[in-house]
């Protein structure tokens, strides 16, 4: 098997190390990620300047762009192999609910689904990497034994509590719960008066019910979200044809 691995967080962050470590067991992986912390960028490619990739060690590149042109440059142009999968993260914090249509972790794993390949994204829940290699150990085994049984392709969204390796409670198949809006954002000067402004904090849990990410990861266990892409809001189609046809 061959993984093609990226995320957000950049190349040299511990979450992708042990990843790539882990998955190293079972494929043969090749790492290709952002040269410093892109999170938050969501699916954006860069299309104003060229982008640079550099090696920085056998099958581990990093690209001067976003999550998404990592993956878009390595199947378009940088790997001469098609992988088997794509595997983004692990991210350092949650992507859950509505985090998702802004996470470049996500963001990765949905380029390598765009071009058909089964892909998968892993978020560890607290910031700061406490128990990353039980993180790590546990995507490996969802790859090595989970994923075969699944229609391809298939776009996942994992996210993981920081915990030792034993002491999580299992795994729940969830769907996305919905946030509050966020907060607003935090004024300030700059040196020279200017004002600026800091994008605020993430909503809590709007919709964090049962069957949701945020419900499973708040008793213990992993999720994971079976995604697509489809935006189309299928149920105001007809009334909106009644109006406008
Ligand atoms: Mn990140």
């Amino acid at each position: 098997m061959r993984i093609l691995i990226s995320n957000d967080d950049g190349y040299l962050a511990p979450g992708l190390v042990a990843l790539a470590d882990a998955l190293s067991a079972i494929a043969d992986v090749v790492v290709v990620a952002p040269e410093r912390n892109r999170s938050g960028a969501s699916n954006a490619l860069t299309l104003d300047k060229p982008l640079s990739v550099s090696k920085a060690g056998h099958n581990i590149y990093f690209v001067d762009g976003t999550p998404s042109d990592c993956v878009h440059v390595a199947l378009t142009g940088l790997l001469d192999y098609r992988p088997d999968l794509v595997v983004s993260g692990i991210n350092q914090g949650q992507n859950m609910g509505d985090d998702t249509l802004y996470s470049g972790t996500v963001a990765a794993a949905t380029e390598g689904f765009l071009f058909g390949i089964p892909s998968i994204a892993f978020s560890q829940v607290d910031k700061g990497w406490d128990h990353i290699d039980d993180a790590a150990r546990f995507a490996l085994n969802l790859v090595k034994h989970k994923i075969s049984v699944i229609e391809t392709p298939f776009l996942l969204n994992v996210n993981i509590p920081n915990c030792h390796y034993g002491d999580l409670k299992g795994v729940k198949v969830t769907r996305l719960g919905k946030r509050h809006q966020s907060e607003p954002v935090i004024k300030s000067t700059d040196p020279r008066g200017h004002p600026i402004y800091w994008i605020g904090p993430c909503g809590q849990a709007r919709d964090g019910g049962e069957g949701t990410d945020f419900h499973a990861i708040a008793e213990g266990y992993a999720s994971v979200t079976p995604l697509q892409v489809d935006l189309t809001h299928t149920q105001q189609l007809e009334t909106l044809k009644k109006v406008w046809q």
